[in-house]
């Protein structure tokens, strides 16, 4: 039976989840992609150089997933980092000093953190807006700027951005676009149809999916980016190691079947959430009332499985957690188990309070990642952590 990927093209999504083009070793047979434990490579002969030759350089373990999110995410090369700051930190080194970039105002805590303490230091500007507002990112443009960072639905507050605008505008100005997908993930939301150049990911949430394994991905849409990235990643050596690549595969392979079930869960908990007379807001892009549903639903599949919604104070807050049983209570999601998290105090404790409060990231904010349990279960156990005594 031919092992043939080349036609791959026409297939669904699900099927390419499993026959990504590497799932049979080539040369054994083995059902699972090899872990090539090795730093170096030895040289056969010094005029015929081994493909790999040193493992930050290349690696085939790296090689065979950074393949399978470039045809995932529909674009022409992929790569993988050691964590999903890595990949957005290694992303921005495109950019130089005097350089300015445009960014999604409720934007992850540590992407934040590296744009306000880190590269700034770097003599490299940002401006934050609402990437809601059109009039805002236009605003924004200066002569120096040079690219516009998205994140959409945003973290914690679910705000939705038109890509395809953001990405039309940007081309027009010559910025280059970033996105992070980590949210939505390529089964619910392929930027790069929609004329991003660079998608990145937290790897460690709804790809990887079980809480075990820290990585990033970057995916280009042309091969001029893929090969001023891949300096990049060999220059910094900020790649995965072989064994969480591996670990990453294993994990990917059930995204579509995790993403299902868990978006079913979301759904139910959103609607159920919005009828619980002590919360006073709930975020959800797959709630009627949600004002970017329209444009969501427009450019994903899908609504994810994060669930922010407000118990409108920071003491009712902390009640909740404090009572709830089940999600883990932690930073992190998109994983088996539901991750119940507090952006005040954890993801974006680094975000000065007036900025935090101005972004709707209030001390009564709970973001809910709806894992792989019963939703019956999970909904009687947020519904007695809510109740007042
Ligand atoms: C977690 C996360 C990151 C950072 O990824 P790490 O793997 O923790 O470095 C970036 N963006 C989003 C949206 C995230 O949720």
């Amino acid at each position: 039976m031919s092992k043939d990927n080349s036609k791959a093209r026409s297939r669904k999504f699900a099927t390419d989840l499993i026959h990504f083009g590497s799932e049979i070793d080539k040369h054994t047979g083995a059902s699972s992609v090899p872990i090539y434990q090795a730093s170096t490579f030895h040289h056969e002969s010094l005029a015929n150089p081994p493909e790999f030759d040193y493992s930050r350089s290349g690696n085939p373990t790296r090689q065979a997933l950074e393949d399978y999110i470039a045809k995932l995410e529909g674009g022409v090369r992929g790569f993988a980092f050691a964590s999903g700051m890595a990949a957005i930190s290694t992303t921005f080194m495109l950019l130089s000093a005097g350089d300015h970039v445009i960014v999604t105002e409720d934007v992850y805590g540590g992407t934040y953190r590296l744009l306000t303490s880190i590269l700034s230091r770097m003599n490299i500007e940002t401006t934050f807006v609402d990437m809601t507002d059109f009039n805002q990112v236009k605003a924004a443009l200066q002569p120096n700027t040079k690219a516009v960072y998205i994140e959409t639905p945003s973290n914690p507050t679910l705000k939705v951005t038109d890509i395809g605008l953001i990405a039309e505008w940007a081309k027009s100005h010559d910025l280059l676009t970033m996105l992070d997908n980590t949210f939505m993930t390529p089964y619910h939301q392929r930027p790069i149809e929609h004329g991003i150049d660079i998608v990145l990911h937290s790897a460690t949430k709804f790809l990887g999916g079980h809480s075990d394994v820290l990585a990033g991905l970057a995916v280009v849409a042309d091969d001029n980016l893929g090969r001023r990235l891949k300096i990049l990643q060999n220059g910094m050596g900020t790649v995965l190691g072989v064994q969480d690549c591996w670990l990453l595969i294993r994990g990917m392979k059930t995204l579509k079947a995790r993403m299902e079930y868990s978006e079913t869960g979301a759904g139910r908990l959103a609607q159920w959430l919005s009828e619980h007379p002590s919360v006073t807001k709930v975020y959800y892009p797959g709630l009627h009332d949600h004002p970017g549903r329209e444009i969501h639903e427009r450019q994903s599949l899908g609504y994810g499985a994060v669930v922010s919604f407000d118990v409108g104070s920071g003491e009712r807050a902390k009640q909740v957690l404090d009572k709830i049983e089940l999600p883990l209570v932690a930073v992190s999601l998109g994983a088996v188990e539901s991750i119940l998290s507090y952006p005040a105090m954890m993801s974006h404790a680094a975000m000065p309070k007036e900025v935090r409060h101005q972004r709707g990231i209030t001390d009564g904010l709970l973001r809910y990642s709806v894992g792989l349990e019963d939703i019956e279960d999970l909904i009687d156990d947020l519904s007695r952590a809510l109740a007042q005594e």
